[in-house]
């Protein structure tokens, strides 16, 4: 039951890069890298320079709030996105993993009839997920570690306290 998918740093470089890999061939070139901060961030640098886009926006969406525990629904957080920096163009959605596929079925929706295109790049996909990713990495059911949210946030060290 707690068995987990670990995804390392060292790991991730090889994901982005495989990633980009696959929107390349099937012959997408979006005009737009649209994060999902705080995950999606990570993929979505990594994607913006494999894939040599350099327009990269970020929605803040908040849905989980612990290992498996999450809100009754994604809220997005402001600032919100001006659709007009969106109107007419080719987006490209980046998050670490579909889960139940809420979060990116918000952003799709969010999205609308605004852009030319809108298609998601995610590491991971799980089985139940409602929204099914153009560009997955791998495919897991398993609660997934990334190394930027395994360790928990650093505190002041002492000497910092004392001063
Ligand atoms: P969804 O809306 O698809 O259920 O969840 C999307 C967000 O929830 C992800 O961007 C991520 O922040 C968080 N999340 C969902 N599943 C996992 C997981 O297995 N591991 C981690 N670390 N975060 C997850």
């Amino acid at each position: 039951p707690d068995e987990r998918e670990v995804l390392t740093w060292e790991l991730f470089g090889l994901a982005a890069r495989e990633l980009a890999q696959e929107v390349a061939d099937s012959g997408y070139r979006p005009d737009i890298i649209l994060s999902i901060a705080r995950g999606g961030l990570f993929v979505a640098g990594a994607l913006g320079y494999a894939l040599d886009v350099k327009n990269l926006h970020v929605m803040n969406v908040e849905f989980y709030t612990g290992v498996g525990e999450r809100l009754a629904l994604p809220v997005m957080l402001p600032p919100v996105p001006n659709v007009v920096d969106l109107s007419g163009q080719k987006v490209l959605v980046a998050d670490d993993v579909a889960d139940t596929g809420a979060t990116l079925k918000l952003v799709r929706d969010f999205c609308g009839e605004y852009v030319a295109d809108v298609r998601c790049a995610v590491v991971y996909e799980k089985p139940q997920s409602e929204v099914r990713c153009e560009y997955v990495w791998r495919r897991t059911p398993l609660w997934i570690n990334f190394p930027w949210s395994t360790q928990p946030p650093v505190v002041p060290n002492a000497s910092v306290l004392d001063a």
